[in-house]
């Protein structure tokens, strides 16, 4: 009866455009004792956050009673000190994801383009196909973005994303190319590159797009708090672009968007210059010993300038991890069915991992060995 009486009533239809989207699947939380139980799924910092960054938090917490500064200005005024823009260049966001959604929201609309890798970093393509805009994905070539190809995609005022590095591959495009593209790009496009791993990667690769943006009126460059920082809870990132691109946005980001523990850990955080240093040389080491590992193992892996690897998924390393309570990403996630993720943990923990991934993949070699010997 009552079922009976629900089927009749009118839907709330949600906007159509939303039917497109995918859920976006998380990176598991690992099960197990609190002491072997380990999160390698999610590209976190293993070294913590910041001490100074937490004591910031802390104190800030005593004034919750009032809602954070609106604008976040002394972290904008220090974030554009620190990039040579001006405070209206910039626009700090719960996350860079909250941005993403911001921008897409402001720039994106049923009839203009999308375009992105294939596979591309989740949230962009969340973000695009909640506007109802048509995501044109342009597969990646050899793990890396083919920018000819996005470039030839990018219909009038389309937007256009570059994770660089990118998620899921940790992969840089080269610095001459990325300015060819910027420069090459019609100018009535939006062009985001979203640089969250940007502190991880070799000098020799890196190279921000912050020093392009003269070269194209529309161009956005993301950065976030939440890898080289350790404040991925607390949900920080910010944009830097245009204040005339900036401003319908502005318009649109709720005024109390980045709560005030958040904005005082992210100021303290850039203070923090031993904890960038600690992070990187800790993550230098496990990359060159999970590296190694696959080698040594025939496992094939997508060079990273990350805080991740991608591994192939063989010989069920990834289920030998989980059953002793240690998850990585499931490249089917990412799209990248093959693959799995694998995010840096501390070098004591890597050893540990690595001990495993080699335990799995040897004993099913030596299987395999002893079926084809008769034995
Ligand atoms: C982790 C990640 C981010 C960061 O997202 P936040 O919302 O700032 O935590 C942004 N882009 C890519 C490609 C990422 O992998």
């Amino acid at each position: 009866m009552a079922a009976e009486a629900r089927a009749a009533a009118p839907r709330i239809r949600h906007r159509a455009a939303l039917d497109a989207i995918d859920p976006y699947v998380p990176g598991l939380a690992p099960v197990g004792p609190p002491d072997r139980a380990l999160k390698l799924a999610s590209n976190e910092n293993p070294f913590g956050p910041s001490p100074l960054a937490v004591a910031a938090a802390r104190a800030a917490v005593e004034g919750v009673d009032r809602y954070p500064e609106p604008g976040a200005g002394a972290l904008r005024a220090r974030l554009a000190d620190r990039h040579g823009v001006s405070p209206g260049q910039i626009l700090v966001g719960a996350g860079s994801d909250e941005i993403f959604h911001l921008l897409t929201r402001a720039y994106c609309e049923p009839g203009r383009r999308a375009v992105m890798a294939r596979p591309p970093y989740g949230i962009h393509r969340i973000a695009a196909q909640s506007t109802g805009a048509e995501v044109v994905l342009v597969p990646l070539r050899n793990h890396v973005h083919d920018l000819a190809a996005m470039a030839a995609a990018a219909a009038p005022l389309a937007t256009v994303f570059v994770a660089n590095p990118h998620n899921p591959t940790g992969t840089t495009v080269r610095p001459e190319e990325l300015r060819d593209f910027v420069e090459r790009l019609p100018a009535d496009c939006l062009v985001v590159i979203d640089e969250a791993y940007h502190e991880y990667v070799e000098p020799a690769h890196r190279a921000t797009a912050i020093d392009l943006l003269a070269l194209h009126p529309g161009l956005v460059v993301t950065r976030t708090f939440s890898k080289i920082y350790g404040l991925a809870g607390l949900r920080v990132g910010y944009a830097i672009a245009s204040a005339e691109i900036l401003e319908p946005v502005e318009r649109i980001r709720p005024p109390f968007n980045v709560s005030s523990p958040a904005l005082a850990a992210a100021a303290a955080a850039l203070d923090d210059v031993d904890h960038v240093a600690a992070t990187l040389r800790g993550t230098e080491i496990s990359l060159a010993a999970l590296v190694a590992a696959c080698e040594r193992l025939g496992l094939a892996h997508v060079p990273s300038q990350a805080n991740f690897v991608l591994v192939e998924d063989r010989d069920g390393w990834p289920a030998a991890l989980a059953a002793d309570g240690i998850t990585v990403r499931p490249g089917a996630n990412l799209g990248m069915p093959g693959w799995a993720r694998v995010s840096l943990a501390r070098p004591d923990e890597m050893h540990r991992v690595i001990e495993i991934m080699e335990r799995a993949v040897r004993q099913r070699h030596d299987l395999a060995d002893r079926a084809s010997s008769g034995r």
